[in-house]
Parts: structure tokens; C-alpha cells; sequence
């Protein structure tokens, strides 16, 4: 924990970088261990991790939701979530506007890579996406999530965090109210570093931490 955040610490060029401890893989008693060294941001990509996580730990634990999410399962979270971070159909943008009592952050999740296998909107589409979420008024989206490539090359991890930054910059140019589009969520145990130094605003790190 000391080690990541000194890290972060290191590579970040000024900008504010908050840690989400991913607690997909452990236990609840694992996350009580965490939020007691002082972690306060969870990343679950299961209904049913995020609610085990949500009965044991406190009120001012923000659990985010990582995974893709199945739009019959929104129901199931929608009141515990603080963000959600894989928002890539409309569809899936109309239930959590149908189901919320209050307007839910959301991250648009953007394929940088273009790899089949991989969920998310093709940058290509992001602009028009993001234009159409407007229709939704508990939906605001407030900022992109990319997963980077399985690779030790640098230059690819690097490049694909960069692009994710450019269509950031471009979105958040056009001041849209109801997508302010300020954070990047993006770097996880194998790439922060990099993820980092390229702007990333949110870190989701689950293997370093927890193992
Ligand atoms: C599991 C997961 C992470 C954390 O990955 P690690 O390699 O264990 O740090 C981050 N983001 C998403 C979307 C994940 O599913």
C-alpha cells in the first residue's frame, strides 16, 4: 500500500490521483483490512461483490463499479455505487437513469485498443455517445475509463493512455453540462505508473495490493 501510493506519488504530474483498491478477488474481511489503513475508494466488477463489500464496510466507503454491467443487474447496485465506470451502450445508460433516485457518475468506457475481445465504445463513436447521454438527466458522465492492452510494451500502454487523454481533452473542451468529463480512469497493478504520468485521475489496483 505504502509502496503504491509512494508511487503514484512519484509519477504524477500534479494532478490528483485517487486509488481504488479493486476487492474483486478477496473477501469482505480483506476490504475491512483496507479501509483501516486508510483506502476509502473499492472497485468491485460484480453486483454481488459490490453488495458483500457494501454490508461490512462503512458509510464513507465509496465502492465503484469496475466490471461490464449487465443491464437487468443495475437495479441490484444502483443505490450503493459511487461511480460507475463501464458505461458503454445506451441502453445500459437508459436503466441507470430509469432505476437511480439521484444523477450516478458515470465513466463512458472507451476500446482505445480496438481489440476485438475488449468491451467498450470505439473512439470514433465517443463524441456522438456522450452527445446522446444528454437525454438522461441521472446520468452525468464524468469522465473516460480505458482497460490498456495485455503488453510490457511501454509504448503501446503509453500511447494507448494518451489517446484516452486527447478524446478526454476534446470532450471536456466542449463544456457539456451534463458531462463534464474531468477524470480518466484508467492504469491498473501492471501499468499505473505509465497511467499516471499520462493524466490518469483514478487508479484501479487490485492484484498489488491485495496479494
Ligand atoms: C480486475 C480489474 C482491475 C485491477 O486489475 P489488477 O491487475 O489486479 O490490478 C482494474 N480494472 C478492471 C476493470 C478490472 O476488472
Amino acid at each position: 500500500m505504502k509502496h503504491v501510493r509512494q508511487t503514484i506519488e512519484q509519477h504524477r504530474a500534479g494532478q490528483d490521483v485517487t486509488l481504488i483498491a479493486v476487492t474483486k478477488s478477496v473477501g469482505p474481511d480483506v476490504a475491512t483490512a483496507l479501509y483501516e489503513e486508510g483506502v476509502r475508494h473499492f472497485g468491485e466488477n460484480r453486483p454481488e461483490g459490490l453488495l458483500a463489500k457494501a454490508e461490512v464496510l462503512p458509510d464513507d466507503a465509496l465502492i465503484h463499479f469496475i466490471g461490464s454491467l449487465q443491464t437487468r443487474k443495475v437495479r441490484q447496485i444502483i443505490d450503493r455505487v459511487a461511480a460507475i465506470h463501464s458505461l458503454d451502450r445506451l441502453s445500459l445508460a437508459a436503466e441507470i437513469d430509469k432505476r437511480a433516485n439521484r444523477v450516478i457518475d458515470c465513466f463512458v468506457q472507451v476500446n482505445v485498443s480496438g481489440e476485438a475481445s475488449k468491451h467498450g465504445i470505439e473512439k470514433e463513436e465517443v463524441h456522438a455517445f456522450i452527445e446522446n447521454c444528454k437525454q438522461y438527466p441521472h446520468i452525468r458522465v464524468i469522465g473516460l475509463m480505458t482497460m490498456a492492452p495485455l503488453t510490457e510494451d511501454e509504448s503501446v500502454l503509453r500511447d494507448t493512455f494518451h489517446q484516452l487523454r486527447t478524446l478526454r481533452d476534446d470532450v471536456l473542451a466542449k463544456g457539456y453540462a451534463h458531462a463534464p468529463c474531468t477524470e480518466l480512469s484508467m492504469g491498473m497493478s501492471n501499468d499505473y505508473p505509465i497511467a499516471v504520468e499520462e493524466g490518469a485521475s483514478f487508479v484501479r489496483i487490485g492484484t498489488i495490493l491485495v496479494q
